[in-house]
């Protein structure tokens, strides 16, 4: 078992900088920092773009009136851009029979399929209206139930980067590319996401980021890099079985 661990482990690690609630209002100061040092060091994070944000949380931040141009440049810098739900309102809630047992508050969570495919629909019809290509999703705090999985085969979004394991997996024909911690944590070995929010960050965060990220540049690779170290093997699912329920009891929650 220790020597299979092993070999998957040097095959197969990765980190992917996933970043959380991108919109026209955010702490753009800290979006700048980021933006600099992911260039200074070739790094193609994936962001989750809200395509038409209502949250009123969010539309307290400072406005870029060139949002999407901004990210019709992300996008030719091979950056991904993915929808984070279409308009970030937490109208549902919850009672935990979500897909990850979770519970809380949702966009999605008990609307009808209709609904839900509508809402899908509306949000990426808005990113090609702003010639933006999308290929993944996640939903706001990380509820889904079964008809948004459905809505998204739909629409032929197949991939969606959220939920528990060590490395991507395939449920109810889409790939999960998981996402483990709130804090950038490098375990020693898998393929996750980070999930970070920079509308709730000062100095000091900025500071321990880059430093995370100077020292683990190695380990950091694309949405793209994410996808082609898929491995359906028996192996993988075996320890992503293992880990999910010790990671279950430990998971800090964030939007
Ligand atoms: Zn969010």
């Amino acid at each position: 078992m220790f020597n299979s661990i092993k070999k998957i482990s040097t095959k197969y690690t990765g980190l992917l900088i996933r970043m959380d609630d991108i919109t026209e209002c955010m702490n753009w100061e800290y979006m700048n920092r980021c933006e600099s040092l992911f260039d200074k060091y070739a790094i193609k994070p994936l962001m989750g773009v809200i395509p038409i944000n209502q949250d009123p949380e969010l539309l307290n931040f400072p406005k870029n009136d060139k949002f999407w141009e901004r990210v019709r440049t992300w996008q030719s810098k091979g950056w991904e851009i993915t929808m984070h739900g279409c308009n970030h309102l937490y109208t549902q809630r919850s009672d935990k029979k979500d897909l990850f047992n979770y519970g809380g508050n949702s966009e999605f969570y008990g609307l009808s399929y209709d609904e839900q495919l509508l809402k899908i629909k509306t949000g990426l019809e808005e990113f090609k209206r702003r010639n933006i290509k999308v290929r993944s999703f996640f939903a706001p705090n990380h509820i889904y139930d079964k008809n948004t999985l459905k809505a998204l085969k739909e629409c032929d979004i197949k991939i969606i980067i959220d939920g528990y394991g060590l490395f991507p997996y395939f449920y109810n024909e889409i790939l999960f590319i998981p996402q483990l911690f709130y804090k950038e944590i490098i375990l020693p070995f898998g393929i996750q996401s980070t999930q970070i929010h920079l509308n709730y960050w000062d100095n000091d965060d900025f500071n321990k980021f880059e430093k995370f990220v100077e020292q683990n540049l190695n380990k950091i690779i694309s949405y793209d890099d994410a996808i082609s170290k898929v491995n359906k093997g028996l192996k993988i699912g075996v320890i992503n079985y293992l880990i999910k329920n010790i990671l279950k009891t430990k998971r800090v929650f964030f939007n």
